[in-house]
């Protein structure tokens, strides 16, 4: 009996025992293994095809499942090739099935006969594959596609023009590395002058702002031109949010006009407006233009 609980007797000694197993003289996986000093194990084995029995001559079905001793009898490659020797449940008679790894499938060896189910293409109307020499290599299927009429017609149509296509265009642009070479590299040196020049630009604002680590945005037409745009909607929005008389009114004192915005800078009663006030307002009296 296999050691099935934990129970350890009072005289087991790990040291001379080992585990509970060989302290009862008992292999881990009992019964299954009281073959196993000739290599042989029982396992549960299903029948994988119809077989008849060689001693009893009874059918037995697919499925069937027996108590087989399973034992390896040789390799194929590194591949390990298994015989499974079973009992016929009918009488008592043996047969023997093994393992083939070359053709993965199972062959009896002995006691029995396997009914032959395989596919027949000529029993099923379609037509018999004469390909048996075993030192014929196997077809390639890529390769019998590109002996179509359809291949090779693409081949000779669409994909040689294409080739040599590609090619002239390649060669013709690498015909004259060196001007090549010497376009690349003054396009290079006018993008290398234009960032010094931005760069010096750039040093000579931080310098006058007192700005030496921060980080300036570079000048952005878009941004310049959608602020220009806003101010326009703004002043815009002012002078029809007032009435006809009001409008007047404010137009004619031009200098009212932003006060908080333009005119902070000159002194009090002081009437000429600003340059810049006199052209909003120019701007803003102006007939409707769109900006685009
Ligand atoms: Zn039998």
């Amino acid at each position: 009996m296999q050691g099935f609980n934990k129970y350890y007797p009072p005289d087991f000694d790990p040291n001379t025992h080992g585990s509970l197993n060989s302290y009862q003289g008992k292999h881990a996986l009992g019964n299954r293994a009281h073959k196993i000093d000739q290599g042989i194990l029982v396992v549960r084995f299903e029948l994988p095809f119809n077989i008849w029995c060689g001693t009893c001559e009874n059918h037995i079905g697919m499925g069937v499942r027996y108590n087989a001793e399973k034992k390896k009898i040789g390799s194929y490659y590194s591949t390990p090739i298994f015989s499974f020797r079973c009992k016929c449940h009918l009488c008592d008679g043996y047969f023997e099935i093994e393992t083939d790894p070359k053709n993965t499938r199972y062959v009896v060896t002995s006691g029995a006969r396997q009914k032959d189910e395989d596919w027949d293409p000529e029993e099923n109307g379609g037509y018999a594959i004469h390909d048996n020499d075993p030192n014929k290599p196997p077809a390639d299927p890529l390769a019998t596609l590109e002996k179509t009429t359809a291949a090779q017609k693409d081949l000779k149509e669409v994909k040689a023009p294409r080739i040599e296509e590609l090619q002239g265009l390649s060669e013709k642009l690498n015909a004259d590395p060196y001007t090549l070479s010497v376009k690349a590299r003054n396009r290079f040196r006018q993008q290398k002058r234009q960032d010094a020049e931005k760069q010096r630009k750039l040093g000579v604002i931080k310098q006058k702002y007192g700005l030496a680590d921060s980080l300036l945005l570079e000048e952005d037409d878009e941004q310049a031109r959608r602020a220009a745009q806003d101010a326009w909607r703004r002043g815009r929005a002012e002078l029809t949010s007032l009435n006809r008389t009001q409008r007047k009114a404010h137009i004619r004192s031009s200098t009212s006009l932003f006060p908080s915005s333009i005119g902070t800078s000159r002194p009090s009663g002081a009437t000429a407006p600003s340059p810049a006030a006199t052209s909003l307002r120019a701007r803003l009296l102006a007939p409707r233009k769109v900006i685009k």
